[in-house]
């Protein structure tokens, strides 16, 4: 089972992605779990990365394209995955169309959770201060303001690649400000 998780920074992509990789036994690809950990590494990937990202814009097509091409390939990725902040342009999505063509696999489903932006900067401070609470790092990209552009270049770049889905009938679309059960029962169904 192959899904895609599209939506804007704090919608629950994430959230979402752990509890589905639970109950399905695939993992969660997030290209930005996958950055911030190269980040870390120090390795050349996350050494051009790291700027880009705690100012909140986006990483070359070319970076997370050459890493999900990668983590594909993977053998815990044979039997599915869910993808989590990717693709994020038409180019990640066309060049994801080709990948997937050339292994002769399809998507099961594209899911967009669809969120109010005006209330995702509380959510965004509240996940900020549930990690501290937790003694966990928070995130830098979190920031209220790099949060603002975070959101900017989605607006930007990726709220196209929805209609992109849509077009190929491929597109559901979920509430993603109802409870979190909820939208996981929602993202259950569109995978019928
Ligand atoms: P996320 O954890 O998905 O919010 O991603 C954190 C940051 O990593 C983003 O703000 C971008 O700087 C970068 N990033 C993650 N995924 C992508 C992507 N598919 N394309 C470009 N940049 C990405």
């Amino acid at each position: 089972m192959r899904l895609i998780l599209l939506g804007p920074p704090g919608a629950g992509k994430g959230t979402q992605a752990a509890r589905l990789v639970e109950k399905h036994g695939i993992p969660q690809l997030s290209t930005g779990d996958m950055l911030r950990a190269a980040v870390a590494a120090g390795t050349p990937v996350g050494i051009k990365a790291k700027a880009v990202m705690d100012a909140g814009g986006l990483v070359s097509d070319e970076i997370v394209i050459g890493i999900i091409a990668d983590r594909i390939n993977e053998p815990d990725a044979r039997k599915g995955f869910i993808l989590d902040g990717f693709p994020r342009t038409v180019a990640q999505a066309e060049a994801l169309d080709s990948m997937l063509a050339e292994k002769q696999m399809k998507l099961r489903a594209v899911v967009e959770l669809r969120v109010d932006q005006t209330k995702l900067v509380d959510r965004i401070i509240k996940r900020a201060d549930e990690a501290r609470a937790a003694g966990q790092p928070v995130r830098k990209d979190d920031d209220p303001e790099v949060f603002k552009t975070r959101l900017e270049a989605y607006n930007r770049d990726t709220a196209v690649v929805a209609p992109y889905y849509e077009k190929r009938g491929q597109l559901t679309v979920v509430d993603g400000m109802k409870p979190v059960d909820d939208v996981t029962a929602a993202i259950v169904k569109a995978l019928g």
